[in-house]
């Protein structure tokens, strides 16, 4: 035994071969976190020392290699000072340069995920030799920042810079063979054969059959291209990048490509010192704050949702009630996830038009080469079409997406109550009727939830569990359980007008319409809200949603919240709504839509809305900043946001924020409303909501920002 840790273990295997295991004691995956660090940094004192060893592989005894650096610990560490975070990530990279200096060859074994750090502990070996089954990549400017132990560094020297940046900046991580290719690893084998191809290729160094000191060396080194190649190289891949992600929203990607344009030219040692000023830089973002907090909410959301899931009935076969755009949506999502499902409809070209919907989407990922034919068959097989409920008896669990009648829901709702088995979960994907309401048509309130999906339903990963008023916890558990099971992000909310999502949304929509009023342009506001982040500014997003369900939504919001939701003018959405303009599904609403090459609707300017608006726009027409429409709007939508963890609809911060990245697009390098509004600084939170105060009760600050600001406290520890 050289190294007994119990994060690491270093022992001798044979002919003077050592075996590095990360091998983290009651954890589920190896991660460097401060421990690892410490005991990597012990194992190479002992390395050094140690005189009977004549080559080293690295290898895991757990189903992933190294997962990457322990992201709990970034919300501390990038608490320190941009100086002492470099100097942080300079210390952890010298057990990394002493660990590639050692005298003799190192072979990665890499049986699993080798991602972040994980990767980068492989390319201070001389060779990487990597299971079939395994993922290799740098996917840290996902959350940020960028590779910060040398993996900038080395991979240009390795791979080439092409490779590296697009690995680096798109963060995507790899399989076996496109590593291969990218000569990321040397050699890929079958999981059974990894160690002994490790040990085959460590023997071949040793022997000198392979020249494993210039393989090295080519890491220690700048990268072998001259000025122009490396011109080139730079320029062709900041266009490709920064065509994906604007570097403004997303920094990460632009601080990497500037580390590596500084160090290319460099030696190791000093390279890394450029790659850890850089990687400083980016940690200490906004958008790393917002990024890294995401990643964290998202586990706290999939924790809630196991443990939400505890007291699940077994779900062996669903139904879904309706197979309009959302049942249809419903059936496809579920058996596309291997779960058989009965759509029922009471009209047949429905069900026509749901299977036609479910074939469309399969057909597209056997183009694509995702998806066989036979399995697109075995997956359509999953959904049985019928017009009467004949097989309900053994289903459990129905999910109503009939039209949003509170009269059909109900019947529908008792109706099929009778059919089924007493302990049959009845889920309603309403968007705004009142779950407890519904309830009162049951005989057995208990079982019934909400469950609300999002348009498109195969694509919108947010689905909101709502508990009514006598919703059992193993109906919500059961639900939550079906909802993961479908590949979905369950959150579980609590009964009220619009439940979370459209609760929040309305205001945000209510704030628009007031602009409108006063004079602003849809367009130009569409325009600043999507520079601000959002996928698609109010007027698009309403155009897209159906400005009938914007009404409709509407007039529910404003008997639920008078005193914020009810306007007392007519508003534009409304306006044109009475004219007939639906949105995209009929070809106008604030634009024109017109179908492009690939039959897809296309927005276009129409002169016949603002003719149609300046009926509803104040005779004094104002103009508005920039910043005024940001802020009118982001008031609204961030105080209803805190408003619904004030009255309890949503447990958490980060529960809240992540429902609004998932639910409505809100922009994810902003972290969610109650990131936005730390970041911001909750005084000056404060002080935009008195001076927006006079424009309604939207606007004003809840209670609960008022009692956090005065006790100096925010939603995220972090800020
Ligand atoms: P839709 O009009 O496309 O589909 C409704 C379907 O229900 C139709 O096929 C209709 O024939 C069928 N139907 C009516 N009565 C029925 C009955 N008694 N038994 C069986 N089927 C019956 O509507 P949709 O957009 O799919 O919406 C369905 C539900 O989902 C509504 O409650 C809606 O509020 C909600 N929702 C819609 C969206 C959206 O963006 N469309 C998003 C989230 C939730």
């Amino acid at each position: 035994m050289v190294y007994q840790g119990n994060r690491i273990t270093v022992t001798m295997l044979e002919d003077g071969i050592a075996n590095m295991q990360y091998n983290a004691e009651n954890e589920s995956v190896n991660k460097f976190d401060t421990e690892t660090n410490k005991q990597f940094a012990e194992v190479v004192n002992a390395l050094e020392k140690a005189d009977d060893i004549k080559g080293l592989i690295v290898t895991s005894s757990k189903g992933v290699f190294i997962a990457g650096a322990d992201i709990t610990e970034f919300v501390a560490s990038f608490k320190q000072s941009e100086e002492e975070i470099k100097d942080w990530v300079i210390n952890i990279n010298d057990a990394f340069n002493r660990f590639e200096d050692l005298p003799f060859p190192k072979v990665a074994a890499i049986n699993g995920a080798a991602l972040g750090g994980g990767c980068e502990m492989t390319l201070v070996c001389e060779y990487r030799v990597m299971s079939d089954k395994a993922i290799i990549g740098l996917p840290e400017t996902q959350l940020g920042i960028f590779p910060g132990f040398g993996g900038t560094v080395r991979s240009t020297r390795v791979i080439g810079i092409d490779n590296a940046l697009e690995l680096i900046a798109t963060g995507t991580p790899k399989k076996a063979l496109d590593a291969l290719k990218l000569g990321l690893v040397d050699a890929t084998v079958a999981a059974d054969d990894l160690q002994d191809a490790a040990v085959d290729l460590v023997k071949k160094c040793i022997s000198g059959e392979l020249d494993w000191q210039a393989k090295r060396e080519e890491k220690l080194v700048p990268v072998k291209l001259n000025q122009l190649e490396q011109a080139m190289a730079f320029n062709s891949a900041k266009g490709m990048i920064f065509a994906k992600a604007n570097p403004k929203q997303y920094p990460a990607p632009a601080l990497a490509i500037a580390a590596i344009e500084k160090h290319v030219n460099l030696p190791r040692d000093k390279a890394i010192e450029v790659e850890a000023a850089g990687f400083a830089k980016a940690a200490k973002t906004p958008q790393a704050e917002s990024l890294v907090g995401l990643f964290l909410s998202d586990q706290l959301v999939k924790k809630l949702a196991k443990q939400h899931s505890k007291k699940a009935h077994e779900i062996n076969e669903a139904a879904v009630l309706g197979a309009g755009i959302m049942g249809g949506g419903i059936a496809y999502q579920a058996a596309s996830k291997g779960l058989p499902i009965i759509m029922k409809d009471i009209k047949s070209e429905q069900l026509d038009l749901g299977m036609g919907e479910a074939s469309k989407l399969l057909g597209k990922m056997v183009d694509r080469g995702k998806m066989t034919p036979a399995k697109m068959g075995e997956t359509l097989s999953r959904i049985r079409p019928t017009l009467n409920y004949g097989d309900f008896a053994e289903t459990d669990i129905v999910i109503e997406a009939v039209v949003e009648n509170p009269n059909v829901k109900r019947a529908v709702l008792k109706e099929v109550e009778g059919l089924v088995k007493d302990d049959c979960i009845l889920a309603s994907n309403t968007s705004t009727i009142s779950i407890t309401f519904l309830a009162e048509a049951l005989e057995r309130p208990e079982n019934f939830v909400g469950m609300h999906f999002f348009n498109p339903v195969n694509r919108m990963p947010l689905v909101e569990v709502i508990r009514g008023e006598k919703s059992s916890e193993e109906a919500i558990s059961t639900t939550v359980a079906l909802a993961t099971k479908m590949g979905k992000v369950p959150v579980v909310v609590n009964d009220c007008p619009g439940f979370l999502v459209n609760r929040v949304l309305f205001p945000y929509f209510g704030a628009f319409d007031l602009l409108l009023k006063q004079g602003a342009d849809f367009a130009h506001v569409d325009k600043v809200m999507e520079k601000f982040g959002w996928p698609m500014g109010p007027a698009y997003l309403i155009d897209v949603v159906g400005l009938d369900t914007g009404v409709h939504g509407a007039e529910v919001m404003a008997e639920g919240f008078p005193d914020r939701m009810k306007p007392d003018y007519k508003g534009a959405i409304e306006l044109l709504y009475e004219n007939k303009r639906l949105g995209q599904k009929n070809g106008v609403g604030f634009y024109k839509y017109e179908m492009d090459k690939r039959g897809k609707p296309k927005k276009v300017a129409d002169e016949a809305t603002y003719e149609l608006l300046k009926t509803t726009t104040d005779s004094d027409k104002q103009t508005f900043e920039d910043q005024a429409i940001i802020d009118r709007t982001m008031l609204a939508f961030c105080n209803e946001t805190v408003r619904c963890l004030e009255d309890n609809i949503v447990s958490t911060p980060s529960e809240a924020d992540m429902a609004m990245i998932m639910g409505v697009g809100f922009p994810p390098f902003r972290g969610g409303p109650c990131r936005y509004i730390d970041q911001m600084g909750l005084d000056n939170y404060l002080a935009l909501c008195e001076k927006y105060a006079y424009l309604g009760k939207a606007y004003e600050a809840p209670q609960k920002i008022r009692d956090m600001a005065a006790a100096g406290e925010t939603f995220y520890a972090t800020a």
